[in-house]
């Protein structure tokens, strides 16, 4: 896999400006690819038509724009290098479902939404976790299509529930998995558009990704991405999850801590400078001493090496320190 030239992404969802810790996971993701000579795409994750917010596409590429984090490839939409819209790759999903079907490992699922909102009461009132309990998973496989022909319905994915799945992240090390804590999770919802569990895994395969790098809020996903690896045949990327960012306080960083929209900071006055140098800070060093640094030094020295897994802290005042510097 590391023979591969390097190919990393940015897959922001576009449901509003993005935020500080989503940024920093596209500066993370773009300073890895230039410092290794690769690539580096722009992949919006438009499959949650609910969530969608018009305005979002310009603002992350506007975002990006502002840091000076350029991107490669990608359909000629607008502009010379895309970016990818998952809303435009649809078929591909669709397949990917259809051949999980076929190797057995999805399947169909009609359950109601009343259903699922019972199943979901009574696992609460059990103090069990909630989770699909595998109902249609019994279903023979014709009497499944011919519904499936008809009835409205999702597609799920039938995970192994036995034994553990194991993640070997680059940051995080190995992160052991208990598949009996899994469920059988949906790929396709009733609209045919997929869920990003699906999506995710098509495209990092399809654009030929080296390495996922990607907040740590995800790491939770990554034993149902590493099972449709396997059920697929395909070989996964190198995972890389970005440590959380606390607030000052040690708690989520929140929006009154901080965690609002990069454009924000930009119309505050901020300059692109002192924020290049204040995300990259944010879980990554240089050195053991170097505290000024910015796009140019992320660009040639990035590594994942010194990227450190425990939680980094936001603190609008070494910003502050930093906004004055520049
Ligand atoms: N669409 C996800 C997000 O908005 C992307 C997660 C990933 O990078 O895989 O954060």
């Amino acid at each position: 896999m590391t023979d591969r030239p390097v190919r990393t992404r940015y897959a922001p969802s576009p449901t509003g400006n993005p935020h500080i810790g989503n940024i920093r996971s596209a500066l993370f993701s773009w300073a890895y690819a230039r410092s290794h000579g690769g690539k580096f795409l722009l992949r919006i994750e438009d499959t949650d038509r609910n969530r969608y917010v018009e305005s979002a596409v310009e603002a992350i590429m506007e975002s990006l724009r502002w840091l000076g984090i350029d991107w490669d490839e990608g359909p000629d939409i607008g502009g010379p290098h895309g970016p990818y819209f998952q809303s435009q790759r649809l078929d591909l999903y669709r397949r990917a479902a259809d051949r999980l079907i076929e190797l057995g490992r999805a399947y169909p699922c009609f359950c109601t939404p009343e259903r699922l909102d019972a199943l979901r009461a009574a696992q609460a009132a059990a103090k069990q976790p909630p989770g699909y309990d595998g109902l249609c998973r019994g279903i023979p496989r014709a009497e499944a299509a011919e519904r499936a022909a008809k009835e409205p319905h999702v597609v799920r994915f039938a995970m192994r529930r036995e034994g553990v799945t194991v993640l070997e992240d680059v940051i995080r090390g190995e992160v052991v998995f208990e598949n009996a804590l899994q469920d059988d999770f949906v790929i396709l919802k009733s609209d045919g558009f997929p869920t990003y569990h699906l999506a995710v895994v098509v495209d990092d395969t399809a654009m030929e990704i080296t390495h996922c790098i990607r907040g740590d809020e995800w790491i939770s996903s990554a034993p149902k991405h590493i099972q449709l690896y396997e059920a697929l045949g395909w070989t996964p990327p190198a995972w890389a999850h970005l440590p959380l960012i606390l607030g000052p306080d040690h708690k989520k960083l929140s929006k009154r801590s901080g965690d609002t929209a990069l454009l924000d900071y930009r119309d505050h006055g901020y300059l692109p400078e002192a924020m290049v140098n204040f995300l990259a800070l944010l879980g990554w060093s240089l050195d053991d001493h170097t505290t000024i640094l910015g796009i140019e030094e992320m660009k040639r020295h990035f590594d994942l090496a010194r990227v450190v897994p425990n939680p980094a802290v936001f603190d609008i005042e070494r910003l502050n320190y930093l906004n004055g510097h520049y």
